[in-house]
């Protein structure tokens, strides 16, 4: 299904922007069609300095191609994927008419059929090269364009783009044709349509200096209910405050509307003047402080967004980073600064950082400069290096200059090269300049080298006093194997304890640059029970906790009064898991032992999906049934003590429905709880899916309680939810078919193709997956070539047979593992990104074969 050239190259962008210059794309969308597909018309006009060039265009016909006047045969100039033009002139107007197809994978137009009143919404999603879908453009980021959208839709529907509209006339037959402002320069991947019967609550926004920015919170008809558009706009009032005065730039784009659209396959989209969110931030179920703090996070990132990313782009997609690091700093940045989470930087320690610790110990990883030679590799990008690994990174430069100095140089970069494309050497200019500091090196050791550092303190006494305190760093690129130390300006927290607290007693702020650092500070300091190397998390290092540090931490992480050196010490306790340093079991012991006294629901909420990691992936075969029955034992505690109707009872609930998957015995308690014996908790949609997908996976529901839940929910989540559990039912016809329907392109939907993964991974059953492996080494390039990259990569990811049993030796012996460097070994010409994938779920793999040895040696 996909041409050969519809992989755009770097060099290939690189040679369209050395010979032109887009001045105008005028689009006209007919939405007013079948089922399938809508008519699309672009006319675009720009300069050239060369003799011929192409459109990008993945569409199913391209019905005319006038080039400055000339027919053009499209037989013969379109390719599938590009629109040959030539001959050019200096100047050049070119118009392609042509039709494209809806989407069901939630690249480029998607289109969506509300279950429960019959109603389509659509809405575009392009990053970071679907806007071909919908348009004839050339689809990169440095080739700015003054987009001006028109669109013909049924005249009940509202349609929106990232500018306000400035016409809309009847065109008969009960249609409407909108017509909207052109945009300052921008690229095409942030163009925007909405389209449908959505639900609209309007605002204003106005800046102290006399700015008014029309608002707008908008969803599908039937979530109403669910929207809390009040708070949903406080954040963004707030935000739109905090970056007004920060940034020194008005804000550019006109008009800010925040759209909550289904089938959603990412957090949210900068779309200027039109962001996109997933529907999962309209809470139809109880949601918890951090669902709101992440919601809120969402938002100012994006707002942010409007500024690095939207008013100055990424000339490439290696320099992604310039826009999402900044854009993922800023949300918990502007959180602090400006909302009532003032709390946002413990999430961002302990859950995001997770993330890009994670991923920075994989052999795929790659520096926060990245190598992005085709839109494959760019695709893979949108990782935990590029978001972040990218903010720890920037929080560490603003540990390092000084917050001023960072914003200083934010605000010169956007005045220098606002409607621009951007690189490394413009941002570092403007820090520079700023800051007054050499940045070169820095950037080296930190933009252009990959991997994560361990730092270590070790602490030599006498007579209870601190003789002396060092920290150690050790860092190894993952890629080259070559060592990599970075400057750190950290902070090192001793902590005692006292009267059953753990109370900071000292803190040192120092330079550490080589191998070993020497604290003098702490020179005769009494010899701490706990020392924290990188308390207040200023930079980017796995912490590995020194031995009596380690013994303290399991013994009394809860008794850690602050929130912040609380989860820094959960995060290297979950750091030493992963590593096969601490057996799994342990870090459950401590979870289950300190999980009452974690206040912060961020935290919490991460601690308790790691116990459920930690025992279905790390814990030895022998041990993981009776770790599975402790965790679903202690969540269910947890539960019946916390306090009816507060989040600490919602998240256990949870984990609870989590841990039942494995737990056949607990059926009986997951019925209770669905039959609201629990005082307090909320028996909403998802807690109750939650319970029944679970029952199901044990083989502890039937096809007709499902059936019956469904008809207590018939919404399109609840479909989804349904169609979760029924995969997840253990039986080897479901597998089957499941894999089948996977495998056929255009099948599911991509919240169905989720569900269904859901379904299939079930790990309390194996036998039922294991003798579909071969099918699935079997599939792989075929499923690449066939689906679409969004829907390929999580084909790959969701049916890697990844919950192994660990043997006696070597795991990389281990016959999965063994597989799996066969696959590898026989596929040398696979796709880069395909491989990429394939290598880190055998990283994966290995890693908890590793673990379950250490535990299994204890
Ligand atoms: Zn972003």
């Amino acid at each position: 299904m996909s041409a050969a050239t519809q992989n755009l190259t770097r060099a290939e962008a690189q040679e369209r922007s050395a010979h032109l210059r887009v001045a105008t794309t005028q689009v006209h969308l007919d939405l007013a069609g079948d089922a399938e597909t809508f008519g699309t018309t672009t006319t675009v006009t720009f300069e050239a300095t060369t003799g011929a060039t192409f459109l990008d265009f993945l569409g199913p016909v391209v019905e005319r191609v006038v080039l400055n006047g000339a027919e053009l045969d499209p037989a013969a100039c379109f390719d599938g994927a590009r629109i040959h033009l030539a001959p050019l002139a200096a100047e050049n107007v070119v118009t392609v008419v042509a039709r494209g197809a809806y989407s069901r994978s939630g690249e480029g137009l998607h289109r969506f059929v509300d279950p429960v009143d019959g109603q389509t919404y659509l809405y575009t999603q392009y990053e970071p090269a679907d806007s071909r879908r919908v348009l004839a453009t050339f689809e990169q980021p440095d080739l700015k364009s003054r987009f001006t959208f028109s669109v013909t839709a049924p005249a009940p529907w509202l349609v929106l783009s990232n500018q306000p509209a400035v016409g809309s006339e009847p065109v008969g037959d009960g249609l409407t044709r909108t017509t909207f402002a052109p945009t300052p320069p921008l690229s095409s991947y942030l163009t925007a349509v909405v389209a449908g019967p959505y639900h609209h609550v309007r605002d204003v926004w106005e800046s102290p200096d006399g700015l008014r920015v029309p608002l707008g919170v908008l969803c599908r008809a039937s979530l109403a209910p669910h929207l809390d558009a009040d708070r949903v706009l406080t954040v963004t009032r707030q935000g739109l405050d905090f970056y007004h005065s920060a940034f020194a730039f008005p804000y550019p784009w006109g008009k800010y509307d925040q759209v909550f659209v289904p089938e959603y396959n990412l957090g949210a989209m900068e779309n200027p003047g039109c962001v996109t969110f997933t529907e999962r931030y309209v809470f139809r179920s109880a949601a918890t402080r951090h669902q709101y703090q992440g919601r809120a996070n969402t938002i100012l990132h994006e707002m942010a967004h409007m500024w690095f990313g939207d008013l100055a782009t990424p000339r490439w997609w290696d320099d992604l980073w310039l826009k999402e690091s900044f854009a993922d700093y800023m949300g918990s940045h502007a959180s602090v600064a400006a909302t009532e989470h003032t709390d946002a930087w413990v999430a961002f320690a302990n859950r995001r950082k997770a993330w890009a610790y994670t991923q920075d110990q994989l052999p795929t990883t790659h520096p926060v400069v990245a190598d992005i030679p085709d839109l494959e590799a760019a695709k893979q990008n949108f990782d935990g290096i590029t978001y972040a690994k990218g903010a720890a990174v920037l929080k560490q430069l603003v540990a390092y200059v000084g917050v001023e100095a960072f914003f200083d140089g934010a605000r010169r970069y956007f005045r220098d090269h606002a409607y621009a494309a951007t690189t490394l050497a413009d941002l570092l200019g403007a820090l520079e300049a700023a800051s007054g500091r050499n940045l070169g090196e820095w950037a080296r050791l930190w933009l252009q080298t990959a991997g994560t550092a361990e730092l270590r303190a070790q602490v030599e006494a006498r007579d209870g006093r601190i003789e002396r305190l060092t920290v150690h760093q050790r860092g190894t690129d993952p890629r080259t194997g070559s060592p990599v130390l970075r400057p750190h300006r950290l902070a090192v927290g001793l902590y005692g304890l006292a009267d059953g607290v753990l109370v900071r007693t000292a803190r040192y702020e120092v330079d550490v640059t080589g191998a070993v650092t020497e604290v003098a500070g702490a020179v005769g300091a009494p010899v701490p029970d706990l020392v924290v190397v990188n308390d207040d998390d200023l930079t980017y290092a796995k912490v590995v906790l020194d031995e009596r540090s380690a013994a303290t931490a399991l013994a009394h992480v809860g008794a850690i009064p602050d929130a912040m050196p609380r989860s820094l010490v959960w995060s290297a306790l979950w750091n030493a898991t992963r590593d096969a340093r601490l057996p799994a079991a342990d870090y459950l012991t401590a979870v289950l032992a300190h999980g009452a006294a974690e206040s912060d629901t961020a935290v919490l909420t991460g601690l308790t999906a790691n116990a459920r990691t930690a025992v279905e992936r790390y814990v030895p075969a022998p041990r993981r049934r009776h770790e599975r029955e402790r965790l679903c034992a202690g969540a269910w505690e947890h539960l019946r003590a916390a306090a009816p109707g507060s989040d600490d009872q919602l998240i256990w609930a949870r984990a609870f429905a989590a841990a039942v998957a494995t737990v056949p015995a607990a059926a009986g308690r997951a019925r209770e709880v669905l039959a609201g014996t629990v005082p307090g908790l909320p028996l909403d949609p998802e807690l109750r899916w939650a319970m029944w997908q679970s029952l199901a996976a044990t083989g502890c529901a039937n096809r007709a309680e499902l059936d019956a839940e469904l008809a207590r929910d018939a919404t399109a989540d609840g479909a989804t939810r349904h169609l979760a559990a029924l995969s997840a039912l253990p039986e080897p016809q479901v597998r089957e078919t499941a894999l089948e329907t996977l495998l056929l392109p255009g099948a599911l939907t991509n919240d169905q193709v989720d569900a269904t993964l859901e379904g299939y991974g079930q790990p309390l059953h194996p036998e039922l997956t294991a003798p579909l492996t071969e099918r699935y080494f079997a599939a792989l390039r075929t499923l690449w070539a066939e689906h679409s990259i969004e829907i390929a990569d999580r084909l790959v990811q969701g049916l890697y047979p990844g919950h192994q049993d660990a043997g006696d030796g070597d795991p990389a012996d281990h016959p999965v593992a063994a597989r799996t460097t066969r696959w590898l070994e026989d596929n040398a010409d696979a796709p880069a990104a395909l491989r990429r994938l394939v290598l880190e779920e055998r990283d994966h793999l290995l890693r908890s074969l590793r673990a379950q040895r250490a535990g299994q040696d204890r």
